[in-house]
């Protein structure tokens, strides 16, 4: 490998609710290329716990208002923001400006607009913006990368995704912080998921926003909905995502045979298929893989592999699979 350890990257984590807590955090003690070394909350209670937790030094947490001084600290080289949707393009925005590489969590941002706001502030400040897709650096997602992308059961015909949870609550309901419903916190990972086997770019969408069940929770949002995505040399992706159903499928069938993942995106207990048999790969720490990653492309001075224009694309097709949902006719991409 390339990479010459010096040290270890310093990555501030912004906004430590469900998923800095349970995943990213404890992540960056399994990483070898960076480790945690500040915080940002709105929350005393939080700081004095997590700076107890992981041994934080005091100048090293921040909360909104002190955020900016991020800048004047040496400490920290890469800020994580891990905030509700429609935060993300400020945050990313306001830690480029401070001089700092940039990981940003899916979905980008809410409209296209604002992605560009975010690669053209990292691109000014000359530095890295990557987005959490955690999943590329996942081995049986990685092999369904390969199988589709080098052809090995030829051409794909037809691919499937679902992503869905039986359950949310918060923020995740409210339209103007998340942005939409299922399809911008699990749908999102089917289009990727198809964007990512078959190395193709949808050309046009459809798609039907199912019946709501609870109309009083699901009043700002989708509860459910199915898509089609319209790729190339007539390949067709039937996807689906939901609040209210567990799904969680990613799948192609392919001219001389088929692979799939039957648990596709979960942060561990993924299983793959082919039509010749189990996949068999290693349990792998996502996030620390995910950010050892991008630790190694600053240190390298290379590309990230889940970069902000990534992100942008995801953001472009999401949009117009909501503007299909509410016209009922087919968008083009
Ligand atoms: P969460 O609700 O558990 O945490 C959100 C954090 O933001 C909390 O600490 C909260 O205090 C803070 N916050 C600041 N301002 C807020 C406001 N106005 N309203 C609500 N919260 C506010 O959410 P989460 O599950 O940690 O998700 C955070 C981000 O991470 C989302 O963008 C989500 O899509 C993403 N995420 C990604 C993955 C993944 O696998 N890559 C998994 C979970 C979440």
């Amino acid at each position: 490998m390339a990479t010459t350890k010096t040290h270890k990257l310093g990555i501030a984590l912004v906004g430590l609710g469900k998923y800095s807590s349970g995943q990213l955090a404890p992540a960056l003690k399994e990483t070898e290329y960076c480790y945690l070394a500040g915080i940002v909350t709105g929350t005393g209670d939080k700081a004095a716990k997590w700076r107890r937790q992981y041994d934080l030094p005091e100048q090293n947490i921040y909360s909104y208002s002190t955020f900016d001084d991020i800048k004047d600290n040496a400490d920290i080289d890469i800020v994580y923001i891990v905030l509700p949707n429609s935060m993300h393009s400020e945050y990313v925005v306001r830690a480029a400006k401070a001089g700092k590489h940039v990981i940003c969590e899916k979905p980008m941002a809410l409209t296209v607009a604002e992605c560009d706001e975010m690669i053209a502030a990292c691109k000014n400040a000359n530095k890295m913006l990557s987005i959490g897709y955690r999943l590329h650096f996942e081995p049986h997602n990685m092999e369904m990368m390969r199988l589709g992308q080098k052809k090995i059961f030829g051409p794909i015909k037809k691919m499937q995704a679902e992503d869905g949870l039986a359950e949310v609550e918060g923020w995740r309901l409210d339209k103007a912080l998340a942005g939409g419903g299922p399809l911008m916190d699990v749908g999102i990972y089917c289009v990727q998921g198809v964007r990512y086997t078959s190395g193709l770019e949808p050309l046009a969408v459809t798609a039907r926003e199912g019946v709501k069940k609870n109309k009083e929770k699901f009043r700002e949002v989708e509860e459910s909905l199915t898509w089609e995505m319209e790729f190339p040399d007539g390949i067709i992706a039937e996807c689906r995502t939901s609040y209210s159903e567990q799904l969680n499928l990613l799948r192609a069938e392919a001219e001389n045979g088929w692979f799939q993942l039957t648990t596709a995106y979960e942060y561990e207990g993924i299983e793959g298929e082919t039509s010749d048999g189990k996949m068999k790969f290693p349990k792998v720490n996502q996030q620390a893989k995910q950010m050892d990653d991008f630790a190694r492309a600053i240190i390298d001075r290379r590309p990230t592999p889940v970069p902000g224009e990534m992100g942008r694309q995801d953001v472009k097709i999401l949009n117009a699979i909501y503007k299909a949902m509410e016209t009922g006719k087919r968008v083009t991409i």
